[in-house]
């Protein structure tokens, strides 16, 4: 998770809709092909993402596989008695929508959400707020967990606020943490700090920094890792974050697919707070209704080799699977807002004002050990890299990778700044480039001018310019941190003109499907709607090709398919 500064996503959403019947024909044709149809979708304007054969008007799908795309007529003749038949009555047929960095664990889990806090309002100002998250706690000693600040907005014009007095009081018998809206900040109180084993004499753990008053206590703010840590050990105390964790992915997976998407890069799996155990029983009951991509995150505080036989254990390169876990997650760097993400050039303004450069979480020496180690079992890399030292550092590493002959697929995420000099680097290492082109922030830069300056920050986000280049651009929504409807990235990449924009409508549906696919290596399983490949589409209720940007992003999901099954139906 990434951006601040924008109005959050609602933290717990359910899904609500309900279940319109379509009208299903059901032939009753006597087939004249030996294969069994399940499906056939009829009657489609068909974009098919697939160059040799870009529209057809049917697909016909056997065994959750896509048998033939072309006309109404030939496809009609797959049908037999066993056959649905949708009439889709000219609406518009897409390959599922792919979000190549979705927090759908985090998501909707109300593990986070039993104390919500204003992201406009000072610390001072949350009276109601922390009056309700006072009202939420059942017994002494237990951890609060909380969501939903802004450390700007939060420090106000209170001249001498100190986040950890003003919360002790609030909690003088319960540690408290609570998730700034990116995530990439925690607050905190003393029995918190005492539980982490922060104290006066505390080093800043890698890729994270204590805020420390003029006492030479901490305030109560912990920046990128070391607020994580705070994190995992509130999470790992629940009794009963099993059940909501669960809980919280269903529901967030069902988000996803209201929105059409079929195949998700997981934003990052925190497997030592028994995230992986919650995939697994949702596999097990076969509950997943999107294909994922774990990534299972690399924890920067801890030796790589203590956490290789953890990995080693659960990847797994089948396809065909609904979960495939063969890239990590790894930081390189933190944030701009925060002054953590690594930059090239000094901070204009930072909230570290001893890092004028920023921090990283993995450190650049490190890293190329670091894919070495993780491709020798297995892994790729899915790399948050967002300052221009960052950037570079990543590509540098990716590049001895590739000179030792590494054949692993490498992503790079946020990419805020990028130095003219690494554009076309991203083409040359065969590294996708990712991007949230649905972000408030993304559309307008503005907001870094006082991190950065305004030259800097006018040039951020070149997505333009590393397509230019060749490279296989992505998008994802990072939800719950921006808007989750892939409809919006292609919206928005339409829209813009200048060095962000896509050229076009079909560029930004292919970030949106088979580019994502690549990214993910499930080019050849999902993507685009071609024979052999997995029934995988979103039903929308209007042509996108056509539409105007503002019409393309209220475009609705009429019905989303993964593997030939209904998953969502509007
Ligand atoms: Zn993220």
């Amino acid at each position: 998770m990434t951006q601040p500064g924008f109005p959050p996503m609602e933290l717990i959403r359910k899904s609500k809709y309900l279940l319109v019947s379509l009208t299903l024909t059901h032939a009753l044709t006597i087939s004249t092909v030996a294969a069994a149809a399940d499906l056939i979708i009829s009657n489609a304007q068909i974009y098919t993402v697939n160059q040799s054969q870009p529209e057809a008007q049917a697909v016909v799908v056997a065994d959750g596989k896509i048998v033939f795309v072309g006309d109404n007529k030939q496809a009609l003749a797959w049908a037999s008695s066993e056959t649905e038949v949708i009439d889709a009555d000219g609406m518009m047929l897409l390959p599922g929508f792919i979000d190549t960095h979705n927090h759908v664990f985090e998501g909707a889990s109300e593990v986070g959400g039993n104390c919500l806090l204003s992201p406009v309002k000072t610390l001072r100002d949350q009276r109601p707020e922390l009056q309700a998250c006072k009202n939420g706690i059942k017994k002494q000693g237990e951890w609060l967990i909380g969501y939903g600040h802004q450390l700007d907005a939060l420090w106000g014009d209170s001249q001498n606020l100190n986040p950890r007095e003003h919360l002790d009081k609030w909690f003088p018998d319960n540690p408290v943490v609570i998730m700034e809206e990116s995530s990439h900040s925690m607050l905190v109180n003393s029995l918190a700090l005492e539980k982490a084993g922060i104290d006066t004499n505390s080093e800043h753990p890698q890729g994270g920094r204590i805020m420390f008053a003029q006492d030479g206590q901490s305030n109560g703010v912990l920046f990128d890792n070391a607020g994580d840590i705070v994190m995992a050990l509130a999470w790992n105390s629940l009794s009963n974050n099993f059940q909501v964790s669960y809980d919280g992915l269903l529901a967030g997976m069902d988000e996803a697919v209201s929105y059409g998407i079929t195949t998700i890069g997981d934003g990052r799996l925190y497997w030592q707070r028994g995230w992986y155990e919650v995939w697994q029983q949702a596999l097990k009951n076969d509950a997943i209704n999107v294909r994922t991509s774990l990534r299972p995150w690399i924890y920067p505080d801890i030796p790589l080799d203590q956490q290789l036989d953890y990995l080693r254990g659960i990847v797994s390169l089948d396809k065909d699977n609904l979960l495939v876990v063969d890239q990590v997650k790894m930081y390189i760097d933190g944030v701009i807002h925060f002054g953590t993400a690594k930059v090239l050039k000094p901070y204009q303004w930072s909230w570290q004002l001893d890092l004028p450069y920023g921090l990283n979480y993995v450190s650049p020496k490190a890293l190329p050990g670091f894919l070495s180690s993780l491709d020798e079992i297995g892994f790729g890399a899915h790399v948050h890299a967002i300052g221009d030292a960052g950037v570079r550092e990543t590509l540098d590493a990716i590049e001895q990778a590739r000179e030792r002959g590494s054949k692993q697929i490498y992503s790079m995420t946020h990419l805020e700044m990028i130095h003219l000099d690494d554009i076309d680097r991203f083409q040359s290492l065969k590294v996708h480039a990712d991007f949230q082109a649905g972000a408030a922030y993304f559309v307008d830069t503005g907001w870094a001018s006082f991190y950065v300056g305004r030259k800097r920050a006018k040039r951020m986000l070149a997505m333009r310019e590393v397509f230019n280049t060749g490279a296989n651009v992505t998008f994802s929504s990072d939800w719950t941190v921006n808007s989750i409807n892939p409809l919006v990235a292609i919206a928005n990449s339409v829209r813009l003109k200048n060095s962000k924009g896509l050229p076009n409508i079909q560029a930004a549906i292919q970030a949106a499907t088979i580019n994502g696919a690549r990214a993910l290596g499930l080019e050849s399983v999902t993507g685009s709607i071609e024979t052999g490949k997995s029934a995988d589409f979103v039903l929308l209720d209007r042509n996108i090709v056509k539409a105007k940007p503002s019409q393309i992003e209220s475009a609705s999901v009429i019905m989303t398919i993964l593997q030939g099954e209904k998953v969502f139906v509007h």
